[in-house]
């Protein structure tokens, strides 16, 4: 589903991604770990052109978006992507929220979009919520409220940056059980995540980065179990 080929980012003389190479497969759950400032963000805003790369490739379903002339927008729609910190409009009730992208950028008529967000709040368990302003909102509620919005417009792949970084211990574990059941569901996800338990559980592979590019992949569970590089190896020791 994804192609990554010799992938690098640099800033000015800050080289950021020093030639990434991953191959993401339909169905997949691919967690990312590693040490603050290794690149893991910037990884993921390339993925979906928020990021411009500065040299490599990469093909989404069969054709490369790197090239000009893509259309980024058709792109973006068919990638889904969970930040850290909400970014929910709080001007707009929980299920605007989930429907403005849809009646505006997909053009469904507002009751379609709004039957079809409702049965995604219902999805993540905040289907009584619709009508509530984000603000009125606990951290958990304001997550599972943008997993809903970005599904919202049906997109092929999900990408997560940290989703449950921002969030007080005891909410954790209800924006988890919502990405749980999406890769039940099959859907493909690339996940930066500190959760190591999560990433044990659910991730089909694990990619460790550090300074830019991936030191060691693998099974979550083998590499957790038998890191084969010092650095994996100096990491999990601080984190597991
Ligand atoms: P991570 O997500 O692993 O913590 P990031 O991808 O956010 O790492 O950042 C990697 C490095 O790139 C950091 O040193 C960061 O300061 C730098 N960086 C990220 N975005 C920018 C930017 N827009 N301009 C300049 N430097 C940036
Ligand atoms: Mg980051």
């Amino acid at each position: 589903m994804i192609k990554v080929s010799g992938l690098k980012k640099a800033y000015g003389k800050h080289v950021v991604l020093n030639g990434i190479d991953a191959d993401i497969s339909k169905g997949e759950v691919v967690v990312v770990i590693g040490p603050s400032g290794s690149g893991k963000s910037t990884f993921l805003r390339c993925l979906n052109l928020l990021e411009t790369p500065t040299d490599g490739a990469i093909e989404f379903e069969g054709k490369p978006i790197t090239e000009s002339g893509v259309p980024i927008d058709a792109l973006r729609q068919s990638m889904g992507m969970v930040f850290q910190q909400f970014n929910l409009f709080p001007h707009m009730t929980v299920l605007e929220n989930v429907t403005i992208a849809p009646i505006k950028v997909r053009k469904l008529p507002r009751a379609e979009a709004e039957r079809d967000g409702l049965a995604l709040l219902r999805r993540v368990g905040l289907e009584e919520k619709s009508g509530t302003y984000p603000s009125r909102l606990s951290g958990g509620q304001k997550q599972r409220v943008a997993i809903a919005r970005a599904l919202a417009m049906k997109p092929h792949v999900m990408l997560f940056d940290e989703p449950t970084s921002a969030l007080d211990p005891e909410m954790v574990g209800e924006v988890l059980d919502v990405m749980k059941s999406l890769a039940k569901d099959g859907m493909t996800m690339v996940i930066v995540t500190h959760e190591m338990g999560f990433a044990r559980e659910v991730g089909d592979r694990l990619l460790f980065v550090d300074g830019g590019v991936i030191v060691e992949q693998g099974d979550p569970r083998e590499v957790f179990a038998n890191p084969k590089h010092p650095r994996t190896k100096e990491f999990l020791s601080k984190v597991l």
